[in-house]
């Protein structure tokens, strides 16, 4: 593989390397069950035990309120599925966001055709879910509030603190998929009054293939994944000890770094969002300036296709998005996009970049000279530009 310039941290990350050391044993030397009494098996056992208490630390949890699961996906679906089925003598009625990633919305989709009943609440242009609204949707029937804490493709930080008020003050369930925010910014259930919380390994440097659910002590969902006994009778299925081990690791030093590396790395994407704004016409920064992920910088460009210019992005060995990795490949302009109101021409034409701390300002001088000379090619070939330098048409954005 020649060499690339990788910027779609969003999408997953590229393990650390004492991540990927830490985990080499838990294959062919301690393979033991955890749930085995011998000693290879509690070699095992303990050090998902490790992996857990590092974890709950850095959430200012109890590791008896950490549950490992195969994904975030999996995480999210069981905090609504069965917080649903859990609590539906008390009522019918979810709300969430209508900009939540597939594994929340898909989910409501499926809780929609078992009769439950979803209100999606709007966001802002830039991305900021409206708390009014919010305030509004709230019935003596909602049972569960579900909002992510940082958005996947326009990076935007929600006040999860004052949503965490309202569910409390209505005595609903909060949730929120923090798979974006784990591990890249404060992320602490206590002080923001979370009741279930979904992160995923490999969007913080860790193997894929494992994420956490954190489930308050008192909050009573079922299980969902029925068998043996594992995850105190909360999530069946023979552990996963490496991919946990790798997952601690790759937590406990994202809790090491975080301000250094949030610091840095919001520095790259502050220069490059300068960069882009002061030297290609007609594009327009999505989501919120400064409430945004360290790490994401998404754009519209005017008048050209999102995928064409990944693929030219990529012949250059620049790794991209136009959007999140499930949308793309998909002829819908985003959803997330729509609900901040962009027009579906403007929406088709985006790029997402999310950066990581072992990118290099030299890297990003490279992009950003790539990606105008990539837009200033298409809009060359663009018969909507050709009309719009006429004086005829505008710009959208
Ligand atoms: C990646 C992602 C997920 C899914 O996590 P997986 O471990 O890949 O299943 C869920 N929510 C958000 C916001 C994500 O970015």
């Amino acid at each position: 593989m020649d060499k690339v310039i990788y910027l779609d941290n969003a999408a997953t990350t590229r393990m650390l390397p004492e991540a990927v050391e830490g985990m080499i044993p838990y294959f062919a030397e301690y393979y033991g069950n955890a749930s085995s009494i011998y000693r290879l098996g509690q070699e095992s056992r303990k050090a998902v035990s490790r992996a857990r208490e590092i974890i709950a630390e850095s959430i200012h949890a109890d590791a008896s309120e950490i549950y490992f699961t195969g994904s975030g996906s999996e995480a999210d679906n069981w905090a609504l599925i069965e917080a649903a089925r859990s609590y539906a003598s008390k009522g019918k009625h979810i709300i969430t966001s209508a900009i939540e990633h597939h594994a929340v919305l898909h989910t409501c989709r499926h809780l929609e055709k078992m009769g439950f009943e979803i209100t999606y609440v709007d966001v802002d242009e830039e991305g900021i879910l409206k708390l009014e609204d919010l305030r509004k949707a709230v019935r003596p029937d909602t049972i569960l509030i579900s909002v992510m804490f940082a958005n996947n493709e326009i990076g935007t930080l929600q006040p999860i603190k004052e949503i965490a008020a309202i569910a409390k003050e209505n005595d609903i369930l909060f949730h929120t998929d923090a798979v974006q925010a784990y591990g890249h910014v404060p992320v602490y259930v206590d002080e923001l009054s979370i009741d279930m919380l979904s992160a995923s390994s490999h969007k913080l440097k860790g193997p894929k293939g494992v994420g956490f659910l954190y489930i308050r002590k008192g909050v009573n969902i079922r299980a969902f994944i029925h068998g043996g006994g594992q995850e105190r009778n909360r999530r069946a299925g023979t552990e996963n000890v490496p991919g946990i081990v790798g997952f601690g690791i790759a937590a406990s030093q994202a809790a090491a770094c975080m301000d250094q590396e949030a610091g840095y790395v919001a520095s790259l994407r502050d220069y490059l969002i300068e960069r882009i704004e002061k030297e290609i016409p007609y594009c327009r920064l999505n989501g919120h300036r400064t409430r945004r992920l360290p790490g994401n910088i998404n754009f519209s460009f005017s008048f050209i296709e999102g995928e064409s210019l990944l693929i030219m992005l990529d012949q250059k060995g620049i790794c991209a998005s136009s959007g999140s990795a499930c949308t793309s490949g998909a002829l819908d302009p985003s959803h997330v996009l729509l609900a901040t109101g962009l027009p579906h021409e403007t929406a088709h034409g985006s790029l997402r970049l999310t950066l990581s701390g072992e990118n290099t300002r030299e890297e990003l001088d490279y992009v950003v000279d790539s990606i105008k000379e990539i837009v200033g090619r298409l809009r060359q070939m663009s018969p909507l530009y050709e009309d719009f330098a006429k004086g005829k048409g505008k710009a959208y954005v």
